[in-house]
C-alpha cells in the first residue's frame, strides 16, 4: 500500500551563523519494509545555495536530497524528490517547484524499516540569510499491515483459544476438529466462573505448541482441565503439542485426525469414564465401558443386544482403559492408534458422549462397520512394536482435572 505522511510544523532556519533544523514525521501502519519512497519539501529561504537537505530513516540511514544548489535564488517551493525524475536537482533552479532526482538515491531506503520516526535535516551552511521550513511530506510504499490474528475458532459449544507456536494451517486443523465435535454435541452448557474470575460458557480449549523434545518421544499433553460441578462436563481443556511432532504429523497428513482424537479426550472420552463410574473390570484382561447408550450402539455393531464395549487392555496410564480396544474396533477414531486411511467418528463414540452427560446428534456420526479379523491384521493391529502414532505410545500426557465448586455455576 502507499500512504502519505505530512508535517506542517514550521521550523525557523536561523540567519545567524550555521544551523541545522530537524523535523520528525511518524510513519505507521505498514507490515513490511519500504518498497518505494518519495519526498516533498516546502522551504522559504533567501539563498538556497546555503542549504543541504538530508532524509533520515528510523534507524539513522541517510540519503542526501540536495546540496548547495540554486545559488542566491529563493525557496524550495514544494520541491518533490523522486529517483525516477528526469531532471537531476543539480540542473534545477530556484524555486525548484517541480520534481527532481535527488543527489543520492532514495532507493537506498528500500528494504529497510518503514514504520518509525523519519527526519528531515536541513543544514544552513553559511552565515546570513535564513528562512523557514514550512512543511514536508513523505510518500511511502510498503506492504500493508500484517493480518489480524485468526479469530478463535468458536461456536456455541467449543471455543479454541490459540496460544503460541501454531502455524496458520495447524490452527486450521483445530478449527476443523472443533467444528466436527460441535456437530456431534448439541448441549447448551451452563456458564461457569473459573478460579481466575473469567466466565466460560461451552467448552474452552487452549491449544498451543512448544518445543519439548523434538520429533517422537513426548507428543504433548491433552485433556480436560476444569470440570463443571455435578455433571463433570469440562469447562476448559488443554491441548499442547511438541512443535517437532506436530510438524511431523502435519507432513504425514495425520494432523487433523490426531487433533480430532485428542479433542475427544478433552471432551471426556476416556478421560472421564472412570470418574463417571462407567468402567467395569478395571485392571483385568477385559475392561469394558458400561454406558447404556454406548452398549446399545456396540450391540448393534455386533448384531446383538446391548453389550458393554471392550476398552483398551494394554498400554500405560491414560492409555489403557482410555480408548476403545484397538483389536476389536480397529480404525475407529477413539481407539488408541491412528490408522492409515479414514478414522471414523462412529455412532459408538457419539453414543458414549451421551453416557457421560452430553446431548448428541446421532446423525453426525460417520459410517463405520466392525472390521473383520483379516482387516484388523491388515491394519497392523497386532504389530510388534506398534508402529502407528497415537496415545497408546504414551506420548500424550493427561492432566488431572479439577472440579469447580458448586458456586461456579453462573447461569
Ligand atoms: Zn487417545
Amino acid at each position: 500500500m502507499r500512504q502519505l505522511f505530512q508535517s506542517s510544523t514550521p521550523f525557523t532556519i536561523s540567519a545567524q551563523g550555521r544551523s541545522v533544523v530537524r523535523s520528525a514525521l511518524e510513519v505507521t501502519g505498514f507490515g513490511g519494509p519500504v518498497e518505494a519512497l518519495g519526498v516533498r519539501i516546502n522551504v522559504e529561504h533567501t539563498y538556497t545555495g546555503d542549504l543541504v537537505v538530508v532524509l533520515e530513516n528510523p534507524v539513522g540511514d541517510r540519503v542526501l536530497l540536495l546540496s548547495n544548489r540554486g545559488g542566491s535564488g529563493d525557496d524550495l517551493a514544494f520541491t518533490t524528490f523522486l529517483d525516477n525524475a528526469t531532471v537531476p536537482v543539480g540542473s534545477g533552479s530556484a524555486p525548484f517547484d517541480g520534481t527532481y532526482r535527488p543527489e543520492g538515491r532514495l532507493a537506498a531506503f528500500n528494504g529497510g524499516i518503514a514504520n518509525g520516526t523519519w527526519q528531515l535535516l536541513i543544514a544552513d551552511t553559511a552565515d546570513q540569510d535564513g528562512g523557514t521550513l514550512l512543511g514536508w511530506e513523505l510518500e511511502v510504499e510498503a506492504a500493508g499491515p500484517a493480518p489480524e490474528p485468526a479469530p478463535p475458532a468458536s461456536n456455541s459449544l467449543i471455543a479454541v483459544r490459540f496460544g503460541g507456536g501454531l502455524t496458520p494451517s495447524q490452527r486450521e486443523a483445530f478449527s476443523v476438529a472443533a467444528a466436527q465435535w460441535s456437530t456431534v454435541i448439541t448441549s447448551r452448557l451452563p456458564a461457569v466462573r473459573l478460579n481466575d474470575g473469567r466466565i466460560v460458557d461451552g467448552i474452552e480449549i487452549t491449544a498451543s505448541a512448544t518445543r519439548i523434545d523434538g520429533p517422537s518421544g513426548i507428543l504433548g499433553q491433552a485433556g480436560p482441565e476444569f470440570l463443571r460441578p455435578g455433571t463433570l462436563i469440562p469447562a476448559t481443556g488443554v491441548m499442547q503439542f511438541d512443535t517437532g511432532d506436530i510438524a511431523q504429523l502435519e507432513q504425514d497428513d495425520g494432523l487433523v485426525d490426531v487433533i480430532v482424537h485428542e479433542m475427544g479426550h478433552v471432551l471426556g472420552i476416556g478421560t472421564l469414564w472412570a470418574a463417571n463410574g462407567l468402567i467395569r473390570g478395571s485392571g483385568s484382561a477385559n475392561p469394558v465401558f458400561t454406558g447404556t447408550q454406548a452398549s446399545a450402539a456396540f450391540g448393534t455393531l455386533i448384531g446383538e443386544g446391548p453389550t458393554p464395549v471392550p476398552i483398551a487392555n494394554t498400554g500405560g496410564p491414560g492409555t489403557r482403559e482410555g480408548h476403545w480396544r484397538e483389536s476389536v474396533l480397529g480404525n475407529e477414531l477413539m481407539t488408541g492408534f491412528l490408522n492409515n486411511g479414514p478414522n471414523p467418528l462412529s455412532a459408538l463414540t457419539v453414543a458414549s458422549l451421551e453416557d457421560i452427560g452430553y446431548e448428541v446428534n446421532q446423525a453426525a456420526a460417520e459410517a463405520f462397520a466392525l472390521p473383520t479379523r483379516l482387516e484388523l491384521a491388515m491394519m497392523g493391529v497386532w504389530a510388534e512394536p506398534a508402529s502407528q502414532t497415537c496415545c497408546t505410545l504414551g506420548g500424550i500426557n493427561r492432566l488431572e482435572p479439577t472440579v469447580l465448586p458448586d458456586t461456579a455455576i453462573v447461569s
